[in-house]
């Protein structure tokens, strides 16, 4: 959804990636909750605090909401806890927030722990490569699309281009940053 920045504490480097604006747009008109699942080791690294995780947040929620909730893991890869990406608890607490099933919700993200972490909760995932995106990972992938907006065209049941929306064909999509 944004450019990745590894642990970015600063809200005025939030940059949207190019079709991100424009993915969200379709899913709010058809009445799709979005949320943001994010892993945010910086926090138990030491390198941000959690009021600059909270800033960069909004910042993306100033560029690119309103969101319906967002949620991060503040652990490191060695806590062992249960939401950082792999593992589903940012899934399953974000679909909680938002009143849908995690069977309902779609997990877009681009590397493979954000796919992994959909599998884990029961949601549906799919991959959007970016330049930090292994190929093995790609491969492994339930769904690759190219873009953020391509990959909500797919989840509406859109053909590209299209003028009109479905709801009916669309689940209730959660959107995955790093
Ligand atoms: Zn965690």
């Amino acid at each position: 959804m944004v450019v990745d920045v590894p642990f970015n504490g600063d809200p005025a480097a939030v940059r949207a990636m190019p079709t991100a604006a424009a993915a969200l747009a379709r899913l709010r008109a058809a009445g799709i909750p979005t949320a943001i699942v994010s892993n945010q080791s910086g926090i138990a690294r030491g390198l941000l605090d959690r009021e600059q995780v909270d800033a960069v947040n909004a910042r993306v929620d100033e560029l690119l909401g309103p969101f319906d909730a967002i949620v991060y893991c503040p652990h490191g890869p060695e806590d062992g806890c249960g939401c950082r990406k792999p593992r589903p608890g940012l899934v399953t607490r974000a679909a909680e927030l938002l009143g849908v099933a995690p069977a309902d919700c779609a997990v877009i993200g681009d590397i493979g722990a954000d796919v992994e972490a959909a599998a884990a909760a029961g949601a549906r995932g799919v991959l959007v490569p970016t330049e930090r995106t292994r190929s093995a990972e790609i491969e492994a992938a339930p769904q690759v699309e190219p873009t953020l907006l391509a990959a909500v065209e797919s989840l509406l049941g859109l053909a590209p281009g299209a003028e009109t929306l479905d709801p009916a064909a669309g689940g209730r999509a959660v959107e995955a940053t790093a």
